[in-house]
C-alpha cells in the first residue's frame, strides 16, 4: 500500500482561486523544490523568519504549535526538512479513514478535494491513483491539484488520470491545476519558476489556471511578462492576481489595489478567504 508524507489533513473553505467557499478537504503533502525566502521582503532579501522558528524546534510538537510567519513560505513546514518529524508518513488507508471523520457525512457529497503543499506533483504523483482508488473515494467529483507549475505529470499518473475519467472534458469529474507560478518577488529564479511548457501540459489533462501573488507595481509588471510567455506558449486558461499576505495586517494593506490591477488588465482577482475568517491558522 501507497503511503504519502502529510503535513496536514483538515476540512476548510477553500480560501482561493477558482473553488473560493467550496468546502474543501485539504491534503498538504511533504516536501518542495523551492523555498520562497523572499516574499514579503524588500527585493533581493531572504526571511531568516523559519530560521528563528527552527531554532526553537524542541518547542513544538505539534505542525498546528507553530508561529505563524509574515515572510517567506507561509507553509514552510511543510518543506523544511527541520520540521519533516512534525508530518507523519500515513498509507492510504490512513488517510482515508482521517478524511471520512472529517467530513460532515462521512462519505464525499459537495466537498471538493484540494491535494497542496508544499509542492505536491513531486514524487507522490506515484501514490495518488492508490489513494483515490479507495472504494470511499468512490464519491469524490472534484480534486484541485495546488502546484507551483514546474513539475511535470508522470506519465504513469496521466494514464491513470485518463483511464479514470479525470482527464478534461469526462462528464461529472472535475480535475484542477492550480497553478501559483513563482514570480521574483518570491525568490526564485525566472528560470526555474516560469516553466510554460509544463503548465500547457496540465490543460491537455484538466482546467489550469495561472494564480499570481503580487504585492508591488514590480510584482504586476511581472505578472504580465509571464502571462505573456505562457500566452506564447499557447497557454488559455484564465490569470488571477492574489494579494500577498498570510498574516491580515499584510493582506488587508494591499487586497484593494490588487483587485483593481486585476480588473484593469482583465484578470480574474482572488482573495484569501482564509485570512480574513480564520486569521490564517494551521488547519485552515
Ligand atoms: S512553492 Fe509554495 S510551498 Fe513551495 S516554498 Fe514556495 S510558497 Fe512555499
Amino acid at each position: 500500500m501507497s503511503k504519502i508524507k502529510i503535513s496536514e489533513l483538515f476540512y476548510s473553505i477553500q480560501g482561493e482561486g477558482r473553488y473560493m467557499g467550496v468546502p474543501s478537504v485539504f491534503l498538504r503533502t511533504f516536501g518542495c523544490n523551492f523555498t520562497c525566502d523572499g516574499f514579503g521582503m524588500p527585493r533581493g532579501e531572504q526571511s531568516k523568519e523559519r530560521d528563528f522558528i527552527a531554532a526553537d524546534i524542541k518547542k513544538f510538537f505539534k505542525y498546528e504549535d507553530l508561529p505563524l510567519v509574515s515572510s517567506g513560505c507561509d507553509s514552510y513546514a511543510s518543506w523544511d526538512p527541520r520540521f519533516k518529524d512534525l508530518s507523519p508518513m500515513l498509507t492510504s488507508e490512513a488517510i482515508v479513514d482521517r478524511i471520512m471523520e472529517i467530513i460532515p457525512h462521512n462519505e464525499w457529497k459537495d466537498e471538493h478535494l484540494v491535494i497542496t503543499g508544499g509542492e505536491p506533483l513531486l514524487g507522490w504523483q506515484r501514490a495518488y491513483p492508490d489513494l483515490l482508488d479507495h472504494p470511499k473515494m468512490a464519491g469524490l467529483k472534484e480534486i484541485t491539484f495546488e502546484t507551483n507549475g514546474t513539475q511535470k505529470i508522470d506519465p504513469a499518473f496521466k494514464e491513470y488520470l485518463i483511464d479514470n475519467h479525470w482527464t478534461y472534458g469526462c462528464e461529472q469529474k472535475e480535475l484542477t491545476f492550480s497553478v501559483s507560478a513563482k514570480l521574483p518577488a518570491s525568490g526564485e529564479k525566472w528560470e526555474d519558476a516560469i516553466l510554460p511548457e509544463v503548465v500547457c501540459e496540465y490543460e491537455q489533462i484538466g482546467t489550469a489556471y495561472l494564480k499570481f501573488v503580487v504585492a508591488t507595481e514590480d510584482d504586476i509588471t511581472d505578472a504580465e511578462r509571464a502571462v505573456e510567455e505562457f500566452r506564447t506558449a499557447g497557454f488559455r486558461g484564465h490569470i488571477y492576481l492574489m494579494p500577498v499576505g498570510g498574516v491580515e495586517s499584510v493582506y488587508t494593506l494591499n487586497a484593494k489595489n490588487v483587485a483593481l490591477a486585476a480588473m484593469k488588465r482583465g484578470w480574474r482577482y482572488s482573495d484569501r478567504l482564509q485570512v480574513p475568517l480564520f486569521k490564517n491558522e494551521w488547519g485552515t
